[in-house]
Parts: C-alpha cells; sequence; structure tokens
C-alpha cells in the first residue's frame, strides 16, 4: 500500500519533499480524507472547524459591511451559461452535466454550478427595476463544483465550499467601490485573522475571470515559495446586466444597466494556512482560527493528580468563561510528553502545563507552538496571560511568514534573470511587462511561473519589460503557483 493511503506514521520533512509533507500532515491531524469520486475531499470535523470559524469571522465582516446572505440552486440551466461569451469559454470545460433525473433525460441539461453569476443574472433581473432597488447586496454560502485537471486536497478540489458575493449597483463608480472594499476585507481577514501576509493588486487580463472586466487579487506565498491565489474580487461592468437585461429606471426614469461584482474565498484558505505556518513537527494553526487554542496538560505524580485537576479545572472555567477555546487533556493512560507530540502535530497554539511544583508556587507553565520557550506565569493573572500570549503568537506568526516572503522575494530586469532564479528556489518575482500576451506567456513557457498580479505597492517601479526590453505598462509579480 502507498504511504499516501495508509496511516502515516511520521511526518515527511518539508526540506525533503515539501508536498509529501503537506500530505502526512492534513492526514495525520485528520482535517480529511479522500473520497472515492476523484478529486473530492471529505472535510473531517477538525478540518470542517477550521472552515466553521473562517466562515463566522468573514459572515460578521460582510454584515457589517452591510451584506445579506441567500441561497440559490446547484442546478443552472444550460442556456444560462450561452448568455455570456467569455464566461461560457472560461467555464465549459470544467462543467459537469446532469443530463436524466427521476429516469428521464431531461429537456435542457443542467449544469452543477461552477459559480452563480448567471444564476444571480437571472434573478436580479426580476427583482431590480428601479435605482431604488438598488445597491443590491448579497452572498452565498455554497458548495461548487469545477471538473479540475490537477487537484490537491483544499487548494484545489473537484467539489470545493465557498462564499461567492453577487452585488449590483447604479453605476461604475459605485460597483468599482464595492469590488475593492470587498478586496480589502480579504486581505484584512487574511493578515489579521489567518496570519498570512498578502500582495493585493490586479490581475492580468489572461489571468482575469471569465466574463469580468477587471480581476483582483490577494497572493501568498506558501513555505515552498509557490503562490496561492487566496481570494478574488471582480468588477463585471454591465457584462451580465446586458447578457440577463438587468435594467433599471434611474434617477431621470431613464433605462439603465446595472454595474455588478462578484467576490469569493473558498476552502482553499485552509490549504494556504497550512502551507504557510506548519512545520516538520505538524500543523500551526493561527489562534484566531484554531478549533483549540489553548490545551491543558495536568503533569506531575499519581499522588497530586487530584489536587492538580482541580486546580486546572478551576484555571479552565476562568479561561472559558473569558472565551478562550480551551481544552483539558487530563486522560491518565497516555504520557504528558505524549500529549506535547500530539498537540504540537495538530498546531494547538499554547499549552499550559501545571505540576506540584507550580501549585506551591502559583504558577502555570506556558509553552507557546511558535515563537519562543516555555515561561511560567501567575496562576491569578492566567486570563490575562493567556490571550496576551495568543496575540504574541498571532503576531509571531505573521512575522515569520512575512520574513520568509521577503527573504524569497527578488526584483529583477530581464527574463534570463528571473529563469536563473526559478531554476535554483522558488519564490516571487517583481518584474516590468510591457502589457502584451506573447511576452507574458513566453515568461510562463520558459519559467513555469505566471503573472499573479499587478500590485497596487510594488516594492520598486519598473521602467522595462523584462521580456522585450519595450517600455513596461506595470511592475508583475511572477510566481509559480498552486
Ligand atoms: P473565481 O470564481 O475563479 O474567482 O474563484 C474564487 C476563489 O475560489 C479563488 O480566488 C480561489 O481562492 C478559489 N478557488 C478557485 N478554484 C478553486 C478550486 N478548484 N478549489 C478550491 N478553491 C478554488
Amino acid at each position: 500500500m502507498s504511504k499516501e493511503k495508509g496511516f502515516v506514521t511520521e511526518i515527511t520533512p518539508q526540506s525533503e519533499d515539501f508536498s509529501r509533507w503537506y500530505i502526512d500532515v492534513i492526514r495525520k491531524a485528520e482535517l480529511m480524507d479522500y473520497s472515492p469520486v476523484r478529486g473530492c475531499i471529505v472535510f473531517r470535523p477538525d478540518g470542517y472547524e477550521l472552515w466553521e470559524n473562517i466562515q463566522r469571522e468573514l459572515d460578521r465582516r460582510f454584515k457589517e459591511t452591510g451584506h445579506r446572505n441567500a441561497y440559490f440552486p446547484v442546478f443552472i440551466p444550460e442556456s444560462f451559461f450561452q448568455k455570456e461569451k467569455e464566461h461560457v469559454e472560461g467555464f465549459n470545460p470544467e462543467l459537469p452535466w446532469v443530463t436524466e433525473a427521476g429516469g428521464e433525460k431531461l429537456e435542457e441539461r443542467l449544469a452543477i454550478r461552477p459559480t452563480s453569476e448567471t444564476m444571480f443574472g437571472h434573478m436580479y433581473a426580476k427583482w431590480i427595476k428601479s435605482y431604488r432597488d438598488l445597491p443590491v447586496l448579497i452572498n452565498q454560502w455554497a458548495n461548487v463544483v469545477r471538473w479540475e485537471k490537477r487537484t490537491l486536497p483544499f487548494l484545489r478540489t473537484s467539489e470545493f465550499l465557498w462564499q461567492e458575493g453577487h452585488t449590483a449597483h447604479e453605476n461604475e463608480e459605485d460597483a468599482r467601490a464595492e469590488t475593492m472594499r470587498m478586496l480589502e476585507i480579504y486581505r484584512d481577514f487574511i493578515e489579521n485573522f489567518l496570519a498570512i501576509p498578502v500582495i493585493a493588486g490586479q490581475k492580468t487580463p489572461s489571468e482575469k475571470f471569465a466574463g469580468a472586466i477587471d480581476t483582483y487579487s490577494v497572493e501568498a506565498m506558501m513555505k515552498d515559495g509557490r503562490a496561492v491565489q487566496a481570494g478574488t474580487s471582480h468588477y463585471l461592468g454591465t457584462n451580465f446586466a446586458e447578457a440577463f437585461d438587468i435594467q433599471y429606471l434611474d434617477r431621470n426614469n431613464q433605462l439603465q444597466y446595472v454595474h455588478t461584482t462578484s467576490w469569493g474565498v473558498s476552502t482553499r484558505l485552509i490549504g494556504s494556512l497550512i502551507m504557510v505556518h506548519g512545520d516538520d513537527r505538524g500543523l500551526v494553526l493561527p489562534p484566531k482560527v484554531a478549533p483549540t487554542q489553548v490545551i491543558m496538560v495536568p503533569v506531575g505524580p499519581p499522588k497530586t493528580r487530584e489536587q492538580v485537576i482541580a486546580k486546572v479545572d478551576e484555571l479552565y472555567a476562568q479561561l472559558k468563561a473569558a472565551g478562550v477555546r480551551v481544552r483539558v487533556d487530563d486522560r491518565d493512560d497516555v504520557s504528558p510528553g505524549w500529549k506535547f507530540n500530539e498537540y504540537e502535530m495538530r498546531g494547538v497554539p499554547l499549552r499550559i502545563e501545571l505540576g506540584p511544583r507550580d501549585m506551591e508556587n502559583g504558577v502555570v507553565v506556558l509553552a507557546p507552538r511558535v515563537g519562543g520557550d516555555k515561561r511560567t506565569v501567575p496562576q491569578d493573572k492566567i486570563v490575562e496571560e493567556v490571550l496576551k500570549a495568543l496575540d504574541e503568537i498571532h503576531n509571531t506568526m505573521f512575522e515569520l511568514a512575512k520574513k520568509f516572503r521577503e527573504e524569497h522575494s527578488r526584483s529583477v530586469d530581464t527574463l534570463d534573470e528571473l529563469k536563473a532564479f526559478m531554476e535554483e528556489s522558488r519564490g516571487f518575482v517583481e518584474a516590468g511587462w510591457c502589457g502584451s500576451e506573447a511576452c507574458e506567456r513566453q515568461v510562463k513557457d520558459e519559467t513555469g511561473a505566471t503573472s499573479r498580479n499587478i500590485p497596487f505597492e510594488p516594492s520598486s517601479r519598473k521602467t522595462k519589460c523584462l521580456v522585450c526590453g519595450e517600455e513596461a505598462a506595470h511592475t508583475v509579480v511572477f510566481a509559480r503557483a498552486y
């Protein structure tokens, strides 16, 4: 039996084989399992809980900015896709079709949604009549299916979970402001909740969403130097409004097309946070998203056990009341050392140890998963010390990831320099680009690196195209990507 299918006994070191490491970790930590259907995974409770925590926080942020949730059907009539030319061309190869149901062949094939611009477009045409109906700000939490050729758990699966926001506005200015607002929510969430530094910018035309006028993305660097597109926000102009006839009477009683946006992040974020923060001992979960933020382990000989556990329970109750996601492991059939390894492998950000000597001294031991040694803190300050430690762990994780990204980023002037860099290592490369698709394609063909985005804040402004040497229209980040 291959190692992939069997029980993982040891985690392959990252430096030996990063992909192997990733699969070992997510299986050993019981985040997922393979399903019998190609490219689809089962989210086990520890993996799904990460998604629930991501979902809860994002949902709060969406609602704070005026959005509401709704649910649209998973089946989309084939004719809907034909209405927007670029959209159908972009998505057709990835669509699974339902052709038969209830024992009969369907009159019109139904696609299983890969994304719902068309369904929202159809419904918005019915609901939007006047400028008074605008803006419409709806989000949906759902599963989508894209029949991907290459798949990797969480990062690229055939069925995945996501949210898709679909909004309609009176004019371009409002729709563009919405597009940027949502990108900024993603940036802030990914950096301040998941501790992943990202580069925000605009996609080049060849990399934009099928049917969009402009696509913006946030891009993160994994620990093997590869990029992940962590989230996207699209300004769709009037493309879908024209295709689905979404018109409204404006303030001067004139018929106008609405301007629409769409934006999404998916369960890919789970894969990203694992690949950004994990190490050879296993997962390292950012405190704000970790299902268990603190694990308490009583230590010491059996004769002091009862007393120690009573104290642990008391401190546990204080932490719980303060909203900390804390658990106690007081099993006596496994050793404390075994437990330490286990929770480190599962990425629990903070461990609290308490033994008889700590009882005498009125302290507990805090052992952070990353960033520093164990330290003792007074029991009567436990809540404030734990909250402070969790904050420090978040900051340390963000800084480590940022430092890694900086160490694996280059700025180059020529394709040869880019090639040399990609041959010896991996990472982000900033370079000038004239704007032609041919030059962009040549970079991909010769180095395997694709344009990630045109950063809003590049580290330097390039003046010449790295391929043709003509004047640069943009400074672009190139990288090999998942
Ligand atoms: P899109 O609708 O293509 O802009 O995709 C929205 C977001 O969903 C992307 O930014 C990715 O983060 C994510 N995504 C796209 N395809 C997949 C996939 N096959 N598996 C997991 N996440 C995906």
